[in-house]
């Protein structure tokens, strides 16, 4: 742990913090391509998390998904995650979650605002615009769930291969990362979108914590080698 970046945490009046999958491996997360199990095996992600493939086969994927949020449910927020909650809790308005995570594991560690660039695999959403007759409550029980009267389907909130990120949660992780004194880039290789323009564009001093190396170690005023669990506590503790 480097005294010095201890120092900018303290200093810093707003700290953005961007996450990827290194974040949750220590929790155990299975990644994509580890979903990919017994009668799974035969799938390629890439083909199931589409619209195309949900309005070609809407019981097929929402049944995969199923099964991910089961391996899901089974895992736990590490001493990351709850480093992270309890400097927020502390700290009200100085810190800025942006994840690319679908886990939730920020959320049930007690992040609140969370900034989910790819969405959250706990939450459901209308396939098309709903009308004023879709209540997600009210959907009638089904794989997937569907409104009794129109006929929409409910859909995992989560972005798709060719979906746009939500627009919202990605102009306020832009405006986080121009406005901060310190981001701090948490298990992220930096190769997928959007985490290299954000970092690049941070306003204050970038920290990378990171076991392994990323592309962004040369955008970077610090690296730090190591897990989210193993450093993040010591990093963010009074
Ligand atoms: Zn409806």
């Amino acid at each position: 742990m480097s005294d010095e970046v201890w120092g900018w945490v303290r200093a810093a009046k707003r700290i953005a913090v961007l996450t990827g999958a290194g974040m949750s491996a220590e929790s155990g997360v299975p990644t994509f391509r580890d979903a990919q199990t017994g009668l799974w095996a035969k799938f390629d992600p890439s083909q199931l998390a589409t619209e195309e493939a949900f309005r070609a086969k809407p019981s097929m994927v929402w049944d995969w998904y199923a099964f991910r949020r089961e391996m899901i449910a089974k895992v736990e927020p590490n001493a990351g995650h709850k480093a992270l909650a309890d400097f927020a809790l502390r700290y009200p308005g100085r810190l800025t979650l942006i994840t690319q995570n679908v886990d939730g594991l920020h959320q049930r560690a007690g992040s609140r605002h969370v900034l989910a660039l790819h969405g959250n695999i706990a939450d459901d959403k209308w396939l098309d615009p709903p009308k004023a007759c879709c209540n997600a409550a009210a959907a009638v029980a089904g794989s997937p769930p569907y409104c009794e009267r129109c006929g929409n389907l409910l859909r995992p909130d989560v972005v798709w291969f060719g979906e746009p990120l939500p627009l919202r949660a990605l102009a306020a992780a832009e405006e986080a990362a121009r406005a901060c004194d310190l981001m701090l880039v948490v298990g992220t290789s930096g190769v997928v979108y959007p985490a290299a323009g954000l970092a690049r564009t941070s306003a204050g001093k970038v920290v990378i914590v990171n076991p392994h190396p990323s592309d962004l170690d040369d955008a970077a005023d610090a690296v730090l080698r190591g897990t989210a669990a193993q450093l993040l506590p010591q990093l963010l503790e009074d």
